[in-house]
């Protein structure tokens, strides 16, 4: 039996999948609030060009530039698809598993696929640097790698509670050449107004979000990039799952349930919504599942109209949202931790096309499930990761018990090399 594809060079999918045509009603466009000025006017000032008008686009293809496709290559693109057999085994299941690897990142995490394209098209508009925000730190990670190796300069401003304890991530941003610092900073106006009142501030997403967008806005040679939440992001992503459909025709096989786990959405979103589109333009039955956390259940929020980040600086989107000043609890999966959900994901939750799952705070239930993922498979997930693999699991277990032959696909988003301290805190282990 095998147990793992993967694709050629000369197979890389040339085109990103743009769902927006095929989706069962027009996508609310985001909006301005009733007060202050046209944030929607702003755009142009803060997003790179080219991401902007893929932002709207209406056409299902678009194409990839060859540099970046070269850029692909170098990441380690195409990746691998795994048939899970030792974890079925494992669990005693009459289901079948397999898994896409994106942990097979340079910088651990599936971002690198929407940093280079968008490092890329920002050196093409002339750009010498850009900005960020980072919680976790897997974008901010990704970003500086992608500027570093288009030539960009990178600033990345990192939510404090956060910078304060992940020293090997903060190495490995400088090491790549990025200017980091912890979030308020009194690098922004903005931030100033936090920090000086409370240099100590633990700092959220939001809040570095606006020191990011700030800091780009009052330097004409940056450009901010955003690494999850927007319609190009997840554009970007679909190489994930548009790779995975060619690697099931060759298995032979196809997905019954469709999992990842959900932050903003951009993973899960590049995994799912090529197999989206089979359901919407071709009859598919599939059954999709976001793992998220209780901390931050953002499907489960209001589907309305709110601010992507905490200054309110970004444009109104329509989205499945726990409000933009909401305080979430800290986990160990960071990257999951976002008041709100792409527009995308949230209108197809809407239309009744996507469950959700939200796992238990303490994380302990869904860790213990990723140690047996890794007894079984030996590859170490991201703590995001994590949540995919026991929503997996969970299904797997669900047809040890119904006795039905499931096909779940379910995504490892990145890899936890640098998240060992985590798992340990967690589990109790030395
Ligand atoms: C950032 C991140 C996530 C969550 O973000 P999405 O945009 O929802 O994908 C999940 N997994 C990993 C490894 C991440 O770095």
């Amino acid at each position: 039996m095998k147990n793992m594809v993967n694709l050629n060079f000369d197979e890389l999918q040339v085109q990103w999948y743009n769902i927006i045509p095929d989706l069962p009603e027009p996508l609310p466009q985001p909006m301005d609030p009733k007060e202050g000025p046209s944030r929607l006017q702003n755009l142009p000032n803060l997003m790179i060009g080219e991401c902007l008008n893929q932002e709207f686009s209406n056409k299902t293809w678009i194409d990839i530039p060859g540099g970046i496709l070269d850029l692909y290559s170098r990441a380690g693109r195409p990746r691998p698809l795994f048939r899970a057999t030792s974890l079925e085994k494992k669990l005693d299941t009459p289901a079948r598993l397999y898994y896409k690897s994106e942990f097979f990142s340079p910088t651990g995490s599936h971002k690198v696929n929407t940093a280079l394209a968008q490092c890329w098209y920002a050196k093409q508009q002339g750009f010498e640097r850009v900005t960020t925000e980072t919680g976790a730190g897997q974008w901010g990670t990704a970003l500086s790698y992608a500027a570093a190796i288009t030539g960009l300069k990178c600033t990345v401003f990192w939510v404090r509670s956060v910078y304060n304890w992940k020293k090997d991530r903060l190495s490995f941003m400088k090491l790549l050449g990025a200017d980091v610092f912890a979030s308020p900073s009194p690098m922004t106006e903005f931030g100033r107004s936090l920090y000086e009142k409370n240099p100590e501030h633990v700092g959220s997403l939001g809040i570095a979000i606006s020191e990011g967008m700030e800091d780009s806005q009052k330097d004409p040679k940056a450009t901010y990039c955003l690494g999850s939440v927007l319609n190009h992001v997840l554009m970007h992503q679909t190489i994930i799952g548009l790779e995975t459909k060619k690697q099931f025709e060759i298995f032979d096989d196809y997905p019954d349930i469709v999992i990842s786990c959900l932050g903003g959405g951009s993973n899960f979103g590049g995994f799912a919504l090529p197999f989206m589109g089979d359901v919407l333009k071709k009859g598919k039955k599939i059954k999709f599942i976001a793992a998220q956390s209780q901390a931050a259940p953002n499907l489960q929020g209001n589907y309305e109209y709110d601010f992507a980040d905490y200054a309110e600086i970004t444009p109104m989107l329509k989205m499945y949202t726990l409000g933009h000043k909401v305080d979430m609890e800290p986990i160990k999966g960071d990257g999951l931790r976002y008041h709100g959900s792409s527009p995308i994901i949230s209108l197809l939750r809407h239309k009744g096309l996507i469950d959700t799952v939200a796992y238990p705070i303490d994380e302990k239930y869904v860790f213990e499930k990723a140690k047996i993922f890794m007894e079984a498979e030996g590859w170490l997930p991201a703590p995001e990761s994590a949540y995919s693999v026991c929503c997996a699991i969970d299904e797997a277990i669900k047809c040890r018990e119904s006795g039905e032959k499931k096909v779940i696909a379910f995504n490892i988003s990145g890899h936890g090399f640098l998240d060992i301290y985590g798992y340990r805190t967690i589990l109790g282990i030395e």
